[in-house]
């Protein structure tokens, strides 16, 4: 089993909290091998490998591996939108059916508690997502029931 050393991965800070991210080798590796990052395994690479095969097609999603609040000693998987203006933030990728035309498609939505577990301050981070612009549905144009910030093609 390989074994990936923190200090030669991309670390980011999103919230206040550490992420690394690995190149699309070494994810796959990871999910696929059960490789570990500084001697410690993935939680649940199922849900991570679903996340993946969406976020691998898209040039400002990354996968990132945090800690997490309660990390057992564990790596988590969270997927980060990189907005050009506002940097990372973390989505929760989610399928979504527009209420208008019917597109069905997967979306980014920042707000969901869930995703803030190992952030420094959640309300903070809560806050900092609203600001991000909302997208539209991609072929009417109407805005989604939910908060979208990216939309897959
Ligand atoms: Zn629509």
């Amino acid at each position: 089993m390989v074994d990936y050393q923190l200090t030669n991965l991309r670390r980011l800070v999103v919230d206040g909290e550490d992420f690394f991210i690995l190149d699309p080798i070494a994810v796959e590796r990871v999910l696929l091998e059960g490789a570990s990052i500084d001697g410690a395994l993935l939680f649940s690479e199922s849900l991570a490998g679903v996340a993946w095969e969406i976020v691998k097609k898209y040039p400002d999603l990354d996968l990132g591996f945090h800690r997490g609040l309660f990390s057992r000693n564990k790596w988590w998987a969270c997927v980060l939108f990189n907005s050009e203006e506002k940097g990372h933030h973390r989505v929760n990728l989610q399928n979504e059916v527009c209420s208008n035309c019917g597109w069905q498609g997967v979306i980014g939505n920042p707000l969901q508690f869930e995703i803030y577990a190992g952030s420094e301050d959640r309300e903070k981070a809560f806050e900092r997502a609203k600001q991000l612009n909302p997208v539209n549905c991609p072929n009417c144009s109407e805005p989604f029931q939910v908060f979208a910030v990216w939309v897959g093609e």
